[in-house]
């Protein structure tokens, strides 16, 4: 028998836990222990909340936490409740499947002024996650500046950007739809550090902008390299600029109706925020790229009003005391998911925050090949017995699977008309809902 503790329940956690059933059949234990009382991690809090077939993919999470050998341990904080010496004493292998839910600092003049979020908090406000759930952000005024051009950007601009209609069937929490569908910005503008060729958005996703009932993207044709061009680009990226090429041939049939322009500055890289106690306009900087395709600034600056800035420019993974981090590439450090003896990370706390869901699960393939040349079968450890008496004789409140399943039935029949479920979004309202 393995005893095997996963940190964090997102993807990265339970394809670990999934590759760990394939590799040691009922020979493994598996807790997998999160600091909320609710499972899934990104799918749940950072996936848009209009995107539900992509959150499908938690029934497959959920086969695995079902099953004998797979516990969701929940509502346990690792670092408070119970350290990662304790867990090492514990468990055979500990795998930090923590995500990288910190936004990466912005790091200009004025990014500390209100009015400026990060995308971990704009999105976790939208997707009900409690520590964002208070965030009320400024949708009212000149315009909002989303910087960064990668899918989180484009998440944030359509979901800024869609009537109340357009959230139909989505799981978007309450507060959230009230605030979106009640106000909002003349503008959305997307700026982008480098050109439409250095996109890191996907074709599916830009193009989902085309749709939008009251906003209109658009694109500065100045700005697109010559089509023949395109030709050197992999076939993503030359799909995701057809439509950039299709926003900047506009006025269309049907444009009219469409008032709410999502602007897409490119070669424009913020360098101060200012305003009277809270953000009122972006200082921007005009790039062009080097030989490298690196950004390097013009020296022309102008000003963008805005009342939100959301910064998507990448997160970072917290850290955990007492385990060797990677300042530079904010993730711990490790040599192909090895971090010291019988210690592991998997996923985006592993390789840093890139890629789709379906990425972490060889990610958790290679953790599982990993724990089975590291560690013998026969395990002198005590696993799940130990972690209880730990936890009770701290009063830690251990939330179940089967918890988590009376949370959820209680979500759904909280659905408004036509939505999947009505998120809590308080912690002690989800410990409630347990019978
Ligand atoms: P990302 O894909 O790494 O994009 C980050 C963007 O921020 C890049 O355009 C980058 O520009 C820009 N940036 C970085 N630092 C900057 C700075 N200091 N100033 C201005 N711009 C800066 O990250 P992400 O959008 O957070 O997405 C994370 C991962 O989740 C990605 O793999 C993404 O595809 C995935 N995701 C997928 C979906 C979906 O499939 N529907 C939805 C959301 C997220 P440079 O290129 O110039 O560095």
């Amino acid at each position: 028998m393995r005893h095997v503790a996963v940190i964090g329940s997102g993807p990265a956690g339970y394809y670990t836990a999934e590759a760990c059933q394939k590799a040691f059949g009922d020979a493994v234990r598996v807790d997998i222990i999160d600091r909320m009382p609710v499972p899934f991690g990104l799918i749940r809090s950072g996936v848009a909340p209009d995107h539900q077939s992509i959150k499908g993919v938690s029934r497959r999470y959920e086969a695995t936490a079902l099953s004998d050998n797979v516990r969701f341990v929940g509502h346990v904080s690792v670092g408070t409740d119970v350290t990662i010496p304790e867990l090492l004493d514990l468990y055979d292998a500990v795998v930090l499947a923590t995500g990288a839910p910190q936004d990466r600092p912005l790091g200009i003049p004025g990014a500390d002024l209100p009015g400026v979020v990060g995308s971990a908090a704009f999105v976790g406000w939208y997707n009900g996650h409690p520590d964002h759930a208070a965030l009320a952000p400024a949708l009212t005024g000149p315009g909002a500046v989303v910087v960064g051009a990668g899918n989180v950007a484009l998440d944030v601009a359509r979901i800024l950007a869609k009537t109340a209609d357009e959230f139909a069937g989505s799981d978007i929490v309450g507060h959230a739809l009230d605030a979106l569908t009640g106000q909002a910005s003349d503008a959305i503008t997307i700026l982008a550090r480098r050109g439409p060729h250095q996109i890191a958005m996907t074709p599916k996703e830009l193009g989902e902008l085309a749709h939008l009932s009251r906003a209109l993207p658009t694109v500065d044709p100045a700005d697109l390299p010559p089509a023949a061009e395109d030709a050197v680009l992999d076939p993503g990226t030359r799909k995701a600029v057809a439509h950039l090429r299709a926003f900047a041939d506009h006025p269309r049939a049907g444009d009219d109706a469409r008032t709410l322009p999502i602007v897409f500055d490119f070669f424009a890289q913020p360098v101060a925020i200012e305003g009277d106690g809270r953000v009122e306009r972006v200082i921007v900087e005009r790039t062009r790229l080097d030989e490298q395709g690196r950004a390097v600034a013009t020296g022309e600056t102008y000003a963008i009003p805005a009342q939100l800035v959301v910064s998507c420019i990448g997160y970072q993974t917290p850290r955990v005391e007492g385990v060797p981090y990677d300042e530079k590439l904010g993730r711990f450090a490790n040599d192909e998911g090895r971090i010291a003896p019988g210690l592991y990370a998997v996923g985006w706390a592993r390789r840093g925050p890139t890629g789709t869901i379906g990425t972490n699960r060889p990610d958790g393939f290679l953790i599982a090949d990993h724990i089975a040349a590291d560690t013998a079968d026969d395990s002198a450890k005590s696993g799940r017995p130990r972690l209880d008496a730990l936890l009770a004789s701290r009063g830690v409140d251990v939330v179940t699977f089967r918890d988590w399943q009376d949370i959820e039935k209680a979500e759904v029949a909280n659905a408004r008309d036509g939505a999947p479920r009505e998120k809590f979004v308080a912690v002690d309202a989800m410990l409630g809902a347990r019978k």
